[in-house]
């Protein structure tokens, strides 16, 4: 490990809308900028693990309307692993090595979820990639994202968001009074319906006091700060 570290082994949750630079689908050029910000933590030999969305191809709850859920939340899952695909890519272009693990097992392009040998690959210094989400419909990859921290035993759940900074009290984009936490329970998040994670997977966390970073993907270093111990965006602990 490099300098001070805060965080030795962290669960990194991204959002599909991140590969595709708002639009729809993977953009290249989004997912190099991507691979770039957790290179920067990779260098620092943390053990990073990502658990990446779908919402850029598919929502289940939204684009599912008027289908039968279960089936709509599982191409949503389908669409996880795209993103996996996709983001080992431009991790392993810029010589990072990785490993995609999925939770709906697809053989031929990727490892099935083997809680022990993902720990494996982490400690050997690999990026684990988790798609498929939970492998269950009825939750996201927030679920996921807590779900797999707690097995990879994390010391955070890092929650990126684009061009928010972190948890407010009201929609900053909407509300230029809106007043930003530094830190919060995960209590207090719950009662108040702020926007840390989606409600079962902030349960989740809570039972089990795994601590979580709400921040800015897209400033610079961030990331890099967070897992240094700087305070960058809003933390949820008991
Ligand atoms: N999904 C699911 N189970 C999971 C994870 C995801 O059914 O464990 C489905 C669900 O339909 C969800 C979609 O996959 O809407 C895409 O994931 P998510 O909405 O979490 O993506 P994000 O908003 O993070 O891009």
């Amino acid at each position: 490990l490099k300098g001070p570290i805060r965080y030795k082994r962290v669960l990194l949750k991204l959002s599909g809308e991140f590969l595709s630079g708002n639009g729809f689908g993977i953009q290249p050029e989004a997912t190099k900028a991507l691979a770039q910000e957790v290179a920067k933590a990779h260098q620092l030999g943390v053990q990073v693990a990502i658990v990446v969305g779908g919402g850029n191809f598919w929502r289940g709850a939204r684009q599912g309307v008027g289908m039968d859920r279960a089936s709509a939340d599982y191409i949503g899952m389908l669409a996880t692993i795209m993103n996996a695909l996709a983001l080992q890519d431009a991790l392993e272009f810029i010589g990072i090595p990785t490993r995609v693990q999925t939770a709906l097992t697809i053989p031929q392009v990727a490892e099935p979820y083997i809680r022990r040998r993902a720990i494996r690959h982490l400690e050997k210094g690999r990026v684990v990639i988790f798609g498929g989400g939970t492998g269950n419909p009825y939750v996201t990859t927030d679920t996921a994202a807590a779900l797999r921290g707690l097995e990879m035993n994390v010391d955070a759940v890092l929650m990126a968001k684009n061009k928010v900074d972190g948890v407010y009290n009201d929609d900053p984009r909407k509300n230029p009074q809106a007043r930003k936490y530094d830190d919060l329970t995960y209590h207090q998040a719950l009662v108040e319906g702020l926007q840390v994670m989606d409600a079962t997977a902030m349960a989740l966390c809570q039972e089990q006091n795994l601590p979580i970073v709400v921040f800015d993907m897209f400033t610079e270093g961030n990331l890099e700060r967070i897992i240094r111990g700087e305070r960058v965006g809003t933390l949820v602990h008991s």
